[in-house]
C-alpha cells in the first residue's frame, strides 16, 4: 500500500535536495516522478532551486483551488511517485486529496515542507498541520543552528533584528529581511534582545 510522507524541516535542511535525490533514484531505474510545488513559491519560477546546486523543473505548479486528485488522477497516474516541494503551502482540502491518491491509485506522495512559520503559531501552515495530522509517516530533516543545536525555528530577522510578526509569505529580496534557522534558546535570546 502506497503512503503519504511527511518529511519536514526547518529551511536550509536540504529538503528540496532531499526530494530531487529521490526523483533521479526512481528515474535511474526507468520510473516517472510527478514533481508540484506551490505557486505561492514563484521566486525561482516554476524550477525547485538548491543552495548547492542541483535543479529540476517542475511538472506543474498549483495554487490554492488546484484540485490535486483530479489532476494527478487525469494526467499522472502512470507516475510511480508524486513529490511535493513547500508542502506547507498545500490547503487542508489539497493534503486530504493526496491522502486518496495514495489509497485510491497507489502512488506514494511524498511531501517536504517546513512545519512551523516564523511566528511559531500553532495551523500557522494549513498543509503542515494537515500533514502532521494524517500522513503515515513523518519524519524530521534535521539541521544546525548557528550555537550548534539542533534548529527547529525559521526566524525571520530584518537588519539583523528578530521579527515575531507579519505576513506568512514574504519573498526573500524585496527588503533586507532574511530567514535563519535557529533553536529554541537562540529564539529567546533574540526576541529578549528585542524588548
Ligand atoms: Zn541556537
Amino acid at each position: 500500500m502506497a503512503k503519504l510522507y511527511f518529511r519536514y524541516g526547518a529551511m536550509g535542511c536540504g529538503k528540496t535536495m532531499q526530494l530531487l535525490q529521490v526523483a533521479f533514484n526512481y528515474e535511474e531505474r526507468g520510473h516517472k516522478v510527478c514533481v508540484i510545488k506551490p505557486a505561492t513559491d514563484t521566486k525561482n519560477g516554476t524550477k525547485l532551486l538548491t543552495r548547492i546546486g542541483p535543479e529540476r523543473e517542475t511538472d506543474f505548479c498549483f495554487d490554492k483551488k488546484t484540485n490535486l486528485y483530479d489532476k494527478i488522477a487525469k494526467e499522472y497516474r502512470g507516475v510511480q511517485c508524486v513529490l511535493v516541494d513547500e508542502a506547507q503551502f498545500l490547503t487542508k482540502e489539497q493534503a486530504n486529496q493526496l491522502m486518496l491518491v495514495t489509497i485510491d491509485f497507489d502512488i506514494p506522495v511524498m511531501c517536504y515542507g517546513l512545519r512551523l512559520n516564523f511566528r511559531r503559531e500553532d495551523g500557522g501552515f494549513d498543509g503542515a498541520t494537515r500533514l502532521l495530522q494524517i500522513a503515515h509517516d513523518i519524519e524530521e530533516i534535521k539541521t544546525i543552528c548557528e550555537c550548534g543545536r539542533k534548529a527547529t525555528y525559521n526566524a525571520r530577522f530584518l537588519d539583523g533584528n528578530l521579527v515575531a510578526d507579519g505576513p506568512d509569505v514574504l519573498i526573500d529580496g524585496t527588503s533586507d529581511i532574511t530567514y535563519r534557522a535557529i533553536c529554541p534558546a537562540c529564539y529567546e535570546k533574540y526576541l529578549r534582545r528585542k524588548k
